[in-house]
């Protein structure tokens, strides 16, 4: 992953998340319907409704845009989810803002710190069917291949988040509301780790559009 995510959130990019979610917004209440209240795809609309309202300073670094982003969300968007994200987001905001030289390498240490964050928030670990089992695969599959061709890095970090989606499903619940459902938790997608993977893989699936681009500019 170069450069890719450059000096400015790219609109392009806030743009696919958008849709990403607003596409699957039913799909994700529906998982939520199933072991939860039912809110999920509602909280996740009203998160991308702050994000598409956004207003940056001029000349702000994608740190402080994604600080101004987790502070809306966790302002505007119930549930835990928005505690959570909005919480990772600021994290990622500020981890990146305390090192300005932007580069991938960057971006992973603040996606660890802002999965880090949501773990000590939430007090959740990997194999508990929440958001972190797509999370953490996905950090864990990126620093596996650091340094790696960014078309390699994006598909392989896009595939963990898909695989740790998918083992959601056999998981028990033991955190959030999903874990008041015990035993009958089991055999469905966490919505948490539903709406990830589709943040992860529309961010992996600009990403490689940007590096096809600049390949075939080049
Ligand atoms: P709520 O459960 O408050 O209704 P949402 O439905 O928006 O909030 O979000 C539910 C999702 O939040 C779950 O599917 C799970 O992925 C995630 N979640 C809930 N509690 C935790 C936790 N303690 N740690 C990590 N993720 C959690
Ligand atoms: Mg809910």
């Amino acid at each position: 992953m170069s450069d890719s995510l450059g000096a400015t959130l790219h609109l392009e990019l806030v743009a696919a998340v958008i849709y990403a979610i607003r596409a699957h917004a039913v799909e994700l209440s529906e998982l939520d319907r199933a072991i939860g209240d039912g809110d999920h795809g509602d909280n996740m609309e009203r998160g991308i409704e702050a994000l598409a309202e956004c207003s940056f300073e001029p000349d702000s670094s994608p740190g402080e845009q994604l600080l101004v982003i987790g502070r809306l969300i966790m302002d505007r968007v119930g549930g835990a989810s928005g505690a959570l994200y909005g919480a990772c987001l600021m994290t990622m905001g500020r981890t990146l803002c305390a090192d300005s030289s932007e580069n991938a390498s960057n971006w992973l240490v603040a996606f660890e710190a802002g999965i880090d964050r949501i773990g000590q928030l939430g007090g959740a670990k990997p194999g508990q069917k929440t958001m972190l089992d797509v999370m953490v695969p996905a950090a864990r599959a990126w620093r596996a291949v650091t340094g790696r061709d960014s078309s390699q890095i994006i598909k392989h970090v896009s595939d963990a988040a898909s695989t740790g989606l998918e083992a959601t499903r056999s998981m028990r619940a033991t955190k959030g509301r999903a874990a008041y459902f015990a035993e009958r938790s089991i055999g469905h997608l966490d919505p948490g780790a539903k709406s990830s993977e589709l943040v992860i893989v529309a961010v992996a699936e600009w990403l490689m559009t940007q590096a096809l681009r600049e390949r075939h500019l080049a």
